[in-house]
């Protein structure tokens, strides 16, 4: 049986705000991954260690159980799909909206509406459910600007304060889902490690209910 846990986790916003809920399950990182260039930190726990990943890469690091566990954004879960994971806790941080958004008063016309976004699945799947044909434009980043140089009518991305989307002269249009960052655990390690992994979750769920 392997007896290392591994937590797979993200930089920035995840990692500060996944932290003080780590503490309390008894588990420190003895590196900050913000100067640090390695991508496994230890632990104050020998049988624990921490991988830096990309956001977008931690459920195929948790799906294939090269981590037991991992954080990752709703609107990440909902892109990748959620196969071989569970989903046991909403960890109530970084939550946003993932939001349709566009030019006020501005339509395609004749053309098939054109959807610039990096949730090309969840996107695809949003406006299956309404009916609605759409051209979806696959973008890794700057969503926002792909509708001001006509390469998009509309985006499909996250929103928290609406601040971007303002400063873009673009405003948000339809709700698609409410976004937080969720624990997910890999099934198999689910049932190999199930009194550990328990455990783990409960000490999470009371950090989620304590903050
Ligand atoms: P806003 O506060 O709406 O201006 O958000 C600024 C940018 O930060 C947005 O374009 C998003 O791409 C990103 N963002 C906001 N909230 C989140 C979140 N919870 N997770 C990931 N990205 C976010």
């Amino acid at each position: 049986m392997k007896n290392t846990l591994t937590i797979a986790l993200s930089k920035g916003r995840i990692f500060k705000e996944t932290l003080p809920m780590l503490a309390h399950a008894g588990i420190t990182p003895v590196d900050d991954p913000e100067t640090s260039r390695k991508l496994i930190l230890d632990t104050n726990r020998d049988d624990v260690k921490l991988v830096i990943i990309r956001a977008s890469d931690v459920p195929t690091y948790v799906q294939y159980g090269a981590a037991e566990i991992g954080v990752a954004g709703k609107d990440v879960l909902m892109e990748h799909g959620g196969e071989g994971l569970y989903e046991p806790v909403d960890l109530k941080i970084a939550q946003c909206r993932l939001m349709v958004a566009g030019i006020p008063d501005k339509d395609s016309g004749n053309r098939r509406t054109r959807i610039a976004t990096k949730y090309v699945n969840s996107t695809r799947r949003y406006y299956a459910e309404q009916g609605k044909q759409v051209e979806v434009i696959k973008l890794y980043g700057s969503m926002e600007l792909a509708p001001i140089v006509g390469l998009a009518d509309k985006i499909v991305d996250v929103v928290d304060t609406g601040n971007t989307l303002k400063a873009n002269g673009l405003v948000p249009m339809e709700h698609i889902a409410d976004i937080s960052s969720r624990l997910i655990v890999n099934k198999a390690a689910m049932k190999m490690q199930s009194a550990r992994i328990k455990e783990f979750i409960q000490l999470i769920e009371e950090a989620v209910s304590a903050s």
